[in-house]
């Protein structure tokens, strides 16, 4: 298995809207395949989310994980979650305003007004139906990878650009 190289803001692929994937794609081996090494990566950059587009393939696939991360040392535990052509369908009007970074945007933090509680309709990994009821930070997550398979980063979400702030200046200022 292999690390997969992230795209950076700037590269077209992040702001383009990526293509459902098919039955039959999904199937494929190159598909289960480019999963696990999704999967890999958000873990080896302890990213807790990471969507296809952010490595170059332009599919709705996205994976979210949170465990203990030294990039997000006070967000709660997300299981693993395997996202294939994300839907979301139903959001509380209701806004929460809170951090995020982004591994295709290194070394920035922002304060992104996201919905609360939403309701993720998709299909797993073996392409069976999935539901999921998610609020809060597993809420912002599903929204923030949702958001790059729709060619959006979460740059376009904010509304205060004065909170954009280098990671050596989040802890030092920010992040009390
Ligand atoms: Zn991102």
């Amino acid at each position: 298995m292999w690390i997969l190289q992230i795209a950076r803001l700037g590269h077209p692929v992040l702001r383009h809207p990526a293509a459902p994937v098919t039955a039959d794609e999904l199937a494929s081996p190159e598909i289960q395949k480019l999963i696990d090494g999704m999967i890999l990566t958000m873990r080896e950059c302890a990213g807790v989310g990471l969507a296809a587009n952010q490595i170059h393939v332009s599919k709705q696939i996205a994976v979210i994980e949170s465990k203990k991360n030294p990039r997000y040392p006070d967000a709660p535990d997300i299981p693993l979650t395997v996202l294939i052509n994300p839907r979301l369908t139903s959001l509380s009007v209701k806004k929460e305003v809170s951090w995020e970074g982004c591994l295709s945007i290194p070394d920035l933090r922002g304060a992104v007004p996201r919905a609360e509680s939403l309701v993720c309709e998709g299909l797993d990994r073996q392409g069976r139906p999935l539901l999921i009821e998610a609020k809060g930070f597993k809420a912002r997550v599903i929204q923030h990878e949702c958001d790059h398979l729709a060619g959006k980063v979460y740059l376009d979400r904010m509304e205060d650009f004065s909170t954009l702030t280098h990671l050596a200046e989040f802890g030092r200022f920010w992040n009390k």
